[in-house]
């Protein structure tokens, strides 16, 4: 039943409970060490006493019960408040006594051997007695006294007790739900953000005090959270948008050329041919881009494996060889080649290559069609430097061109088939291996794209 209770009535009962069980046991404790303090200092009173008697007994040398009743005044005046003094004879009849409020009937004159104490009831009172034999002729010394004065000031002891006891658990309770409340005060604000949440969308935030506290900072932590949270989702939303713009322009080209063919073009074999190359032209352009969002999507979602060690130099021989092949009026010159060694997997550090020269290709200019490379080692990291002289890029463009989708000059871009997606594909394949990856560029004058690796 206590499973299914809110937090804070669990830690209300359960301090409660504690601090009952801690004041009970201290309560209890303390009850019994001072009953047995008390019986035993009552105790050595009356041996004491005992002591007295028989000191003044042989002092009066007395020998016979009739001379000790002569002493009778002596007896009374060395008697105590609520107490009996008794001398038996060997028989156990009383030879004397004297008593201050506890009547002769209520204890058995008895006889003993021994020094003994005994504790007895008489309705409501306790009854401590000391009995002693005697030394001047057989009998026995009865002190008799009458706890009731310490009973009550116990039982008041006892009342006062239950009476503080009771009031410390109020307020053990009632400081237990104030700390109950203190402590969840956080997470109650935590649990309304989150239904905030679910109901208004990613803005809303937990209200942080400045305790700093353990708490303060789960909220902290949990409103960072979100906002990493609220920033990756408008992204993903901002990456859809473009996406989609992105795929709008192809498909509205190939609509406007099927309208065209649909209503009178596909009589005229000129317009249809020109109006199927087109759309033709377009679809690929389709097929590409698609291909680059899967691509740029895998290389977020794929994690890396163990991987050799690759040699640099081999794979961009390999890619520079293809690309000679295709743009034959370029001129791709391996400037410094040192043998150096990186742990990735090829087929990226291929991708990689391919959109760094495709760029070097695609945006060099008619008078230059040189392309330098540069492999090195330096300061304990791999450089790898693809250098053009081509147009540039201008410095205002340079921040974003890592950016998904960022062109510096769209026309010209979407007509040598970019979609601005290419240097955002490299950026993720060479920070997933922790390189990086940086542009300099004069516009005009040619742009270096350099990508360092640490080395295997
Ligand atoms: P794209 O597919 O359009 O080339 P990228 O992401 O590869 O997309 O490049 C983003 C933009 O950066 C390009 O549109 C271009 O304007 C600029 N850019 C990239 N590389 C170069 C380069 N080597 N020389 C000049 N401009 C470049």
């Amino acid at each position: 039943m206590i499973k299914k209770l809110p937090i804070k009535w669990k830690l209300t009962i359960w301090s409660s409970l504690l601090l009952s069980v801690l004041f009970i046991s201290y309560n209890l404790l303390q009850y019994l060490v001072m009953e047995k303090w008390i019986v035993s200092y009552e105790q050595q009173n009356m041996r004491h006493q005992l002591t007295e008697m028989e000191a003044f007994l042989k002092e009066k040398s007395i020998q016979t019960p009739s001379q000790l009743r002569r002493y009778e005044s002596y007896f009374a005046t060395i008697n105590e408040k609520n107490q009996l003094l008794r001398i038996l004879d060997k028989t156990g009849e009383p030879i004397l006594t004297v008593s201050h409020a506890v009547p002769n009937d209520w204890v058995k004159p008895k006889n003993t051997t021994s020094l003994q104490y005994e504790i007895v009831r008489h309705g409501e009172d306790r009854l401590l007695i000391l009995r002693s034999p005697l030394t001047i002729f057989s009998g026995t010394i009865e002190i008799i006294r009458n706890m009731e004065a310490f009973d009550r000031f116990r039982d008041t002891i006892f009342l006062v007790m239950i009476a503080t006891g009771a009031g410390a658990i109020i307020l053990s309770l009632l400081g237990g739900t104030i700390i109950a409340k203190q402590l969840l005060v956080n997470v109650l604000a935590m649990t309304n953000t989150v239904q905030k949440i679910k109901t208004n969308g990613l803005n809303e935030r937990v209200p942080i005090n400045d305790t700093n506290d353990e708490l303060a900072q789960l909220g902290k932590l949990f409103n960072g959270l979100m906002d990493d949270l609220e920033q990756a989702f408008s992204q993903q939303k901002q990456f859809v948008e473009d996406a989609s713009h992105e795929l709008r322009t192809p498909l509205t080209i190939i609509k406007g050329h099927l309208t065209m063919l649909n209503r009178w073009g596909k009589h005229d074999p000129e317009v249809l041919n020109k109006s199927l190359q087109s759309s033709l032209k377009e679809v690929d352009r389709l097929i590409h881009l698609v291909n680059e969002l899967l691509q740029l999507s895998r290389v977020d979602i794929e994690t890396v494996e163990a991987t050799e060690a690759v040699d640099v130099c081999a794979v961009l021989d390999s890619v520079v060889r293809n690309f000679s092949s295709v743009y034959d009026n370029y001129t791709f010159q391996l400037i410094r080649k040192e043998r150096v060694f990186v742990s990735i997997a090829v087929q990226h550090l291929e991708q990689i290559f391919i959109i760094l020269l495709d760029n070097a290709v695609k945006y060099s200019r008619e008078s230059r069609k040189d392309i330098h490379l540069f492999v090195y080692e330096e300061n304990g990291k791999v450089n790898i430097v693809i250098q053009d002289f081509g147009i540039g890029i201008p410095q205002a463009d340079l921040p974003y061109v890592f950016h998904r989708f960022y062109r510096v000059d769209k026309a010209r871009s979407r007509k040598q088939g970019g979609n601005g997606l290419g240097l955002s594909i490299a950026k993720r394949l060479v920070e997933k291996y922790d390189g990086t990856i940086s542009i300099e560029s004069k516009e005009g004058e040619g742009t270096k794209v350099i990508v360092t690796f640490p080395v295997k």
